[in-house]
């Protein structure tokens, strides 16, 4: 196998062997982008002088007896989560030049197990989207079609994996925003309960809401790069004090037992026949491994789009207040005065859809309407969790499709926001819950990838990987990835790709 299409795990075995240097992984990774993201756009930027540094140090720390899971992995970080000294853009014009001062704790954690950084990838503005079609810079395209979307926001590390352009990837996911994108692209996404991976340095889009989590070409490589970032953080309030367990001794394949929830308002009219017969297919597989499945009912989850669709723009529309051409990035040139320099900032930094965020949002938090949306939003929110604490009193996971529909062709819903909204139907409920959930492969539909998510509990991490493990040992599909057209004429990427965005 080529050392770019490697797993972090098997990775990991050849460089402890000792038949593998991080240089050399390293080389392997920065060619394939060299070679085929001329064609996939999943990065704004790749830092091969920063990779090969770190990858001479990760060789450097296994001579002298280091052995962490993830030393000398190469991954993908998605543009929303801090570098020091390196352009975090969040998919916006307005912060197109902004250089942190610091590295998110999500990233810092990943350092110092020593992962290797190749690059930052594309996204929705701010995270606000399905499909990467509202990155200010570019689109970027499904490996298994070039012509559709490889989901959103954190399509680019999703691609990035999908296309073997990053050992790992890493999104996140305030609606949907790791598990869809896993989805259309035929990869494993992670999203950890709400608190288990801190928030420091990532750039807020809904702060009740948002989690970073690893996108994997493997549960067992999902596993372990949660590992890597779970776990408490003085710098976050939000972030749990729990302990983090040992994911990897999750990893049997032996679910005898396990009790499996399938939720009947998840099998809606209007979803693709495809996603439906596969989903029902892996539900017959777990079924035959020993689980345990019932069908249960979540009746709130009508209310779970337009609840989403209140709260995360609230959120937004105070968490994005920052970008005033003063702290941060872009600014207006020759402002009349300060509440020009304001206006026209944001007009010029922010796209359609962030605006038209904003805009809700304000409404929903002004004075007279604060009740009638807002709050009765965070009331429905509640209801909403309640139907999963009730569910999982009874069972330990729930079963469902990721996505109602699989990866659709670039353009076909950048006119219609509603229907680009109901691509995190199934997916946006767990995050208003505060739960853990992930996608992995489950089969195809017309030859495009379709995803099963799992969902957990708070904390219900190990029993989402023992299912998604069980499954995956049982089925192929995790095993297959999109050919690609190779073109080796590219290596002016870095170069091209910095140019649009500056
Ligand atoms: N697509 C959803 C939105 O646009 C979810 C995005 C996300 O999880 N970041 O808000």
């Amino acid at each position: 196998m080529e050392l770019h299409a490697l797993t972090i795990h098997a990775a990991r075995a050849a460089l402890q062997s000792g038949d593998l240097t991080s240089v050399t992984l390293t080389e392997s990774l920065l060619n394939r982008i060299y070679a085929v993201d001329n064609q996939i756009r999943a990065y704004l930027s790749v830092t091969p002088e920063v990779a090969l540094e770190q990858a001479e140090e990760a060789d450097r720390r296994r001579a002298a007896g280091d052995t962490s899971p993830l030393l000398g992995i190469p991954f993908a970080l998605k543009d929303v989560i801090c570098t020091e000294g390196l352009t975090t853009t969040c998919g916006s014009r307005i912060l197109h030049n902004y250089i942190p001062p610091y590295d998110a704790t999500a990233y810092r954690r990943l350092r110092e197990a020593g992962a290797i950084l190749l690059g930052k990838t594309n996204m929705d503005e701010f995270a606000m989207g399905s499909s990467t079609e509202n990155s200010a810079f570019f689109t970027t395209r499904n490996p298994w079609d070039l012509e559709r979307v490889p989901g959103g926001s954190s399509g680019g590390s999703a691609a990035a994996v999908a296309a073997d352009e990053a050992i790992f990837g890493i999104g996140t996911d305030t609606g949907g925003s790791i598990r869809q994108p896993a989805a259309l692209v035929g990869i494993v996404g992670l999203r950890p309960t709400y608190g288990r991976v801190s928030r420091f340095g990532l750039v807020a889009y809904g702060s009740s809401l948002d989690q970073i989590g690893p996108l994997t070409k493997d549960v067992t490589d999902a596993a372990l790069v949660l590992g890597a970032l779970a776990g408490h953080d003085p710098l976050d309030s939000t972030s749990l004090p729990t302990p983090v367990p040992n994911y990897e001794t999750a990893l049997r394949s032996d679910i005898r037992g396990l009790r499996v929830a399938v939720p009947k308002e998840y099998f809606v009219e209007g979803m693709e026949p495809g996603v439906e017969r596969a989903v029902r297919d892996a539900i017959q597989v777990l079924a035959g491994l020993g689980a345990e499945v019932g069908e249960v009912s979540l009746p709130h989850t009508e209310y779970a789009l337009p609840t989403y669709y209140i709260i995360a723009p609230a959120e937004a529309s105070a968490n994005l207040a920052r970008y005033d051409g003063v702290r941060y990035g872009h600014s207006a040139a020759n402002p009349s005065d300060i509440w020009d320099l304001f206006r026209t900032t944001r007009d010029e930094g922010f796209g359609a859809e962030v605006k038209r965020r904003i805009m809700l949002g304000t409404y929903a938090l002004s004075a007279g309407y604060y009740d009638a949306y807002y709050r009765k939003a965070q009331q429905t929110r509640t209801l909403i969790k309640r139907d999963f604490d009730q569910v999982f009193t009874h069972y330990d996971v729930v079963v469902c499709p990721t996505s109602p529909s699989v990866a659709f062709p670039i353009g076909a819903r950048v006119d219609n926001p509603l229907q680009m909204y109901l691509a995190d139907i199934f997916t946006l409920s767990l995050n208003l819950a505060g739960l853990c959930g992930m996608s992995i492969p489950c089969g195809f539909s017309e030859g495009l990838p379709v995803g099963l998510q799992f969902m957990g509990p708070p904390l219900g991490e190990p029993a989402l990987l023992r299912a998604a493990y069980a499954y995956e040992q049982a089925t192929p599909w995790h095993t297959m990835k999109a050919s690609l057209p190779l073109d080796v004429t590219s290596s002016e990427l870095n170069e091209t790709d910095e140019a649009e965005i500056g």
